[in-house]
């Protein structure tokens, strides 16, 4: 089933004080989501297991990790595992965010790694592809989001494809305050669909949820939200505010 998604990415922020009051905010608030409609926590790994325990009275808010490492267990030191994940009982985890594209030269290839030991543990990638700058202004941005989904998920079966969700972040949105426009983000959205079908046919990529992030607010989220090929969300700055992000969740 297709869902829609609005997941926050609190990225390197937050201390174990604002960390509280923030999903204390999150778990006593009339919240819109049910079945179709979840939110994803993406915590600071040292609250992971905080915001597990504050929200664990309504299903339909979930746990994210920010990353992964490729490896199951071992010397590798700083490192976290989906096994480690699996334990604590996180079932989502962000992979191939721009900032872990960029500062730590993640790779398509390495992130096609970390996506299978993800799934192979049962946790859900909510697999981040975008454009910089430079490829948005030469106008290739749908080859080069083609090519990042290519590289990292294609090799997946069908199975394997229709557990994953997508976050087209184009990386010129990220934080900057410009979003992209309704009509950019449901054009790339419904290129991403089109080549998920070319591949694995129409019915699996109707099946998979397409979230847009790059400085999504309470204003502009309810007529994104609307565009067809726009499953919802994820949020970096604004799902810091609690008041901001509850309207997202409820758009
Ligand atoms: C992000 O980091 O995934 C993001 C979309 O950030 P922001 O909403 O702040 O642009």
């Amino acid at each position: 089933m297709r869902k829609k998604v609005i997941a926050a990415n609190w990225k390197m922020n937050g201390t174990l004080e604002q960390a509280n009051d923030l999903l204390d905010a999150f778990a006593s608030a009339t919240l819109n989501v049910n079945e179709e409609k979840i939110a994803v926590f993406a915590v600071p790994a040292p609250y992971l297991l905080l915001a597990k325990e504050k929200l664990v009275g309504n299903p339909f808010l979930k746990v994210a990790a920010q990353n992964c490492y490729s490896k199951k267990s071992g010397a590798y030191t700083g490192e976290i595992s989906v096994e480690i994940l699996k334990s604590i009982g996180i079932e989502f985890v962000v992979l191939g965010h721009s900032e872990r594209r960029e500062y730590f030269g993640e790779s398509n290839s390495f992130l096609a790694e970390k996506v299978n030991i993800s799934l192979e543990f049962g946790i859900t990638p909510i697999f981040c592809c975008g454009e910089p700058l430079e490829i948005r202004e030469a106008e290739t941005q749908n080859a080069f989001v083609a090519k990042q989904l290519e590289e990292s998920l294609f090799h997946l079966t069908a199975e394997g494809i229709n557990k994953i969700i997508i976050a087209y972040e184009p990386i010129w949105a990220i934080g900057t305050g410009k979003t992209a426009s309704n009509q950019q983000a449901q054009e790339m959205h419904a290129s991403i669909r089109s080549v998920i079908a070319a591949k694995y046919g129409a019915d699996i990529a109707n099946e998979i949820s397409i979230l847009y992030g790059g400085s999504v607010k309470a204003s502009s989220a309810v007529d994104l939200f609307a565009e067809p090929d726009v499953d919802g969300g994820l949020v970096g700055g604004a799902s810091l505010i609690a008041d901001e992000f509850i309207k997202i969740i409820n758009a």
